[in-house]
């Protein structure tokens, strides 16, 4: 088995997650998770330039997440992911197979803006992915779209770029979660270019089919390669802080 790089891993122990069962408990732990992400400093050049830590908003106990980059100007000043537009195109396609932002998670790669909305560094995604897979062990969806190329080659722990792969379900196992991995192209990707609109719309439509599917188990020995894993040396010490009413309201 291998990481998505060394040093990636758990904001809490595995055991705190595996002894976490009710959704109402993993609801609990996203909240405290959120409240210790808001008060990272970990990027120092993102902590002295962010609005605010967008860590991401939904159902806590969705069956689907989307995975996307990283926020950008409206998402840093109002607190939340996917509000510009391609944020609404995400909203159109969902409502397209019968579902509401309501009934999803969403999160991206890093949870503060790169300034000037340049790529994210991999040393800013080695910092913030052990938050990505507490969410994602948490929320425990069973499937996960990874939007565009950062958060599809993260959680595929493979180079392998969006076009190549997009479209194609795999069943992976992140964290302690097992799941459904969907790479599809960045919805704003797909607002310049009518060919990856047609394939971001034809991908999004097969999802109803993989969420209809029993959930997948944990991986086989033969996919434990693939296996996005958090090494289970001690976590980072995080400074534990007092919750914040408006940030509750977030999922
Ligand atoms: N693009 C992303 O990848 N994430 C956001 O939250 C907004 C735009």
């Amino acid at each position: 088995m291998h990481s998505v790089a060394p040093g990636y891993g758990r904001v809490a122990s595995r055991t705190t997650f595996e002894a976490v069962r009710s959704a109402t408990d993993r609801r609990e732990a996203l909240k405290e998770l959120l409240l210790t992400a808001r008060q990272c400093t970990r990027c120092a050049e993102l902590a002295a330039t962010r609005s605010s830590v967008v860590f991401g908003a939904g159902n806590a106990d969705a069956d689907l997440m989307f995975v996307g980059e990283a926020p950008g100007a409206n998402e840093d000043l109002q607190g939340l992911p996917f509000v510009g537009a391609a944020g609404k195109l995400l909203e159109t396609l969902l409502g397209e197979i019968g579902l509401s932002r309501a009934e999803v998670f969403i999160a991206n790669v890093l949870k503060c803006r790169p300034p000037g909305n340049r790529d994210p560094r991999p040393g800013e995604i080695e910092n913030c992915t052990p938050y990505l897979i507490s969410q994602i062990e948490l929320v425990a969806p069973r499937v996960i779209c990874t939007l565009g190329n950062f958060a599809t080659k993260l959680l595929r722990a493979d180079p392998a770029g969006i076009t190549r792969v997009h479209g194609q379900a795999e069943v992976r196992t992140i964290g302690s979660h097992t799941t459904r991995l969907f790479p599809i192209y960045h919805p704003a990707a797909a607002l310049y270019t009518p060919r990856t609109m047609e394939s971001l719309r034809e991908d999004f439509h097969a999802l109803p089919g993989l969420l209809g599917l029993p959930a997948p188990g944990p991986a086989t020995a033969a996919a434990a390669d693939a296996i996005v894993a958090a090494p289970d040396a001690a976590p980072p010490a995080l400074a534990a802080v007092e919750p914040a009413p408006q940030q509750l309201g977030l999922f």
